[in-house]
């Protein structure tokens, strides 16, 4: 039986061994040993290489799964053409990995990372915008998916403005928000209009109606419409920003590749 994956995580075993990780539709996250993949001559060399996209068979061994036969599919080239892409690339990757189960299915999630990957790799969006899809999409594949039909308080939409909580993953209305605030002026430690207002058990972002727009059209699109969005300069930051603490705020924890992508851009 043939299954097809993308490799995620390459670590080099011996003298020219690799244990792969690789994220597949139906098994979702594998690890498995590619023998002698380094190796130039190796039948398995090209699609063992970090980020292809590969039809593999596997063997089992003494509780180890091995690479059988394999074939590239998509080997994503043009990752490696720019530090930046790369970056992004290996960003990507490390959440998938995290956010990845063994032994269930993550067609969604696999998708969502060949998405990612070929349009790093032809350079056909923007790399903030291909981040802040990925992050937004990954967080409700994961169960994390916002609300944003209308304000979480009066139900009401199609504000000029909103504020946006991240950890409940909802919206208020200017008026509503006002009349909360009041309420937990209390708990509130830190007030900063710019990143948000940090209450004791919520992060809350104001929002302009034009990032507002491009995280619902993210959300509620079809997976091949996604990327089909532009937005103007000056909502580009906000729209970033919120994505990317959207995900971690939801996943709780960082991650060292998404610090090197920073250093990088
Ligand atoms: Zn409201």
């Amino acid at each position: 039986m043939s299954v097809n994956g993308v490799v995620l995580r390459s670590v080099n075993v011996g003298e020219s061994d690799k244990m792969l990780t690789i994220l597949t539709p139906d098994m979702g996250k594998m690890s498995v040993y590619a023998n002698g993949a380094r190796n130039l001559k190796s039948k398995n060399f090209a699609s063992s290489r970090l980020y292809t996209y590969s039809e593999f068979t596997f063997k089992e061994t003494h509780g180890k799964t091995y690479i059988g036969e394999s074939s590239p599919l998509e080997s994503f080239f043009g990752i490696g053409n720019t530090l930046e892409g790369s970056a992004l690339a290996s960003y990507i990757s490390e959440v998938a990995c995290d956010a990845a189960v063994e032994d269930q299915p993550e067609e969604e999630l696999m998708q969502l990372v060949l998405n990612c990957l070929y349009c790093i790799s032809n350079e056909k969006k923007p790399l903030w915008q291909i981040k802040a899809v990925f992050e937004l999409r990954c967080a409700s594949i994961l169960g994390f998916m916002p609300d944003l039909v209308g304000c979480r308080n009066c139900g009401k939409s199609g504000f000029d403005s909103v504020w946006f909580d991240i950890d409940n993953g909802c919206y208020y209305c200017e008026d509503c928000f006002k009349k909360i605030r009041i309420e937990h002026e209390s708990e509130t430690e830190r007030i900063d209009e710019l990143s948000g207002i940090y209450g004791k058990y919520s992060v809350v972002v104001p929002m302009s109606s034009s990032v507002f727009e491009a995280i619902r059209f993210v959300i509620y699109s079809k997976p091949e419409r996604i990327l089909s969005f532009q937005l103007k300069d000056e909502a580009i930051s906000d729209f970033c920003s919120t994505s990317e603490k959207y995900l971690l705020s939801h996943l709780e924890r960082s991650f060292s590749s998404l610090d090197f992508y920073h250093s990088v851009i």
